[in-house]
């Protein structure tokens, strides 16, 4: 039947993973760990479990316990201050953090900014909520995707209700400066915007730091911030993801989210709490892991023909196809398996205009060393 969302399709995330299981590729398509968080937070959720603690409904904002952890990691790693009752909200992970959090502030016909290419579930709940969808798109630039502010800067309309933004970005690893969230925040206190930060990887930076923007003058009364506990404990089973904003906006997520998911994970919650309070060598030593994760596949795709756009954050890595001879990634990533066992994501899939994107495909690298060192050697037979 035709449907509101025909145009959307399935995801590219379950369609390549299916792809991967059917061909028993190495699947470094979608973005989820191939080893599980740490074992102290698989044990407290077992305790949770047994001891009886959220196997029934969970209260509509998330457990006292984890709306009090989320508020002190806010602190601890912003300085930022939210009272865990009014300004915290747990959410059935990132990806309903962001539908209730646009369902609930886009009006139709108002206009939502994103930066492209932009993860998949952007467009489709821009488009649920009504909303028109205007892309600023990231380019290539000496060996990054760089935001254009000029560009940013024009897009913004009488119409323009929000600004959709995600750093560290996914598809492109890019980590945006504090300089360049600074013009952003000008322009959203300028020209009276909401932000939506969808900040999941805020963990998952490589090289340099995260700023959250909540912290820029005039930023933290019109942003909600969205974290997860699937990206940064490598639970992404457990759907659990929070946002923090001023009590007005958290009220009118939450009247979203409680027609959606109601309330979800209990027991994953409270061990979700402990997780927050990891120590800081938790933190150092996952982005150590990553960081050589990272360079790992970057040179190995470089060896095997790739233009590889190095990422400073996140877990996914965008290559150009073109220096193998080959210019859309749709089919190259259709066609991938069968040539060397392996599936990637085509960015094309993260663009409004599939087009701007068709060089350019994702590879993760969640993921275990020797599976890495595994879809190295096997695209080195590519070129
Ligand atoms: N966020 C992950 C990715 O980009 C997983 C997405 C999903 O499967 N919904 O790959």
């Amino acid at each position: 039947v035709e449907h509101r969302l025909s145009a959307f399709g399935t995801t590219i995330f379950a369609e390549m993973s299916e792809l991967a299981a059917r061909t028993r590729s190495v699947n470094l398509g979608q973005g989820y760990p191939d080893t599980d968080g740490p074992p102290e937070i698989l044990k407290a959720a077992v305790r949770a479990l047994r001891d009886g603690r959220g196997n029934q409904y969970p209260p509509g904002a998330g457990v006292p316990e984890l709306r009090a952890a989320v508020a002190e990691h806010q602190r601890r790693w912003y300085g930022l201050t939210y009272d865990p009752d009014s300004e915290v909200l747990v959410m059935a992970g990132a990806t309903e953090a962001v539908a209730a959090t646009l369902l609930a502030l886009v009006r139709p016909g108002d206009e939502v900014i994103a930066l492209e290419p932009y993860y998949d579930s952007y467009a489709a709940c821009i488009e649920m909520a009504g909303g028109t969808r205007v892309p600023v798109t990231l380019r290539p630039h000496e060996g990054k995707f760089r935001l254009d502010l000029d560009e940013l800067r024009d897009a913004v309309t009488e119409r323009t209700r929000l600004l959709l933004v995600n750093t560290p970005h996914n598809p492109t690893g890019v980590v945006l400066t504090r300089e360049e969230l600074a013009v952003i925040a000008e322009l959203a206190v300028e020209r009276d915007l909401l932000v939506v930060m969808d900040e999941v990887y805020e963990h998952l930076v490589l090289d340099g730091s995260h700023v959250s923007a909540a912290t820029l003058p005039g930023m933290r009364e019109r942003t909600v911030s969205i974290g997860s506990a699937g990206e940064t404990f490598s639970f992404t089973g457990w759907k659990v993801g929070w946002v923090t904003a001023r009590p007005e906006l958290v009220a009118a997520v939450r009247a979203a989210k409680q027609y959606l998911t109601y309330v979800s994970s209990g027991p994953f919650q409270y061990a979700v709490a402990e997780a927050l309070r990891m120590p800081d060598g938790y933190f150092t030593s996952f982005r150590h892991d990553l960081r050589a994760k990272r360079d790992l596949l970057a040179s190995g795709l470089e060896s095997a023909g790739f233009y590889v756009f190095r990422p400073p954050g996140t877990y996914f890595m965008t290559v150009d196809i073109r220096p193998l001879g080959e210019s859309d990634g749709f089919s190259f990533c259709r066609d991938l398996p069968g040539r060397a066992g392996v599936v990637a994501i085509p960015n094309g899939a993260f663009y409004d205009t599939p087009e701007k994107g068709a060089p350019y495909v994702r590879f993760a690298f969640c993921k275990q060393t020797r599976l890495l060192e595994e879809a190295v050697r096997r695209l080195s037979t590519l070129s």
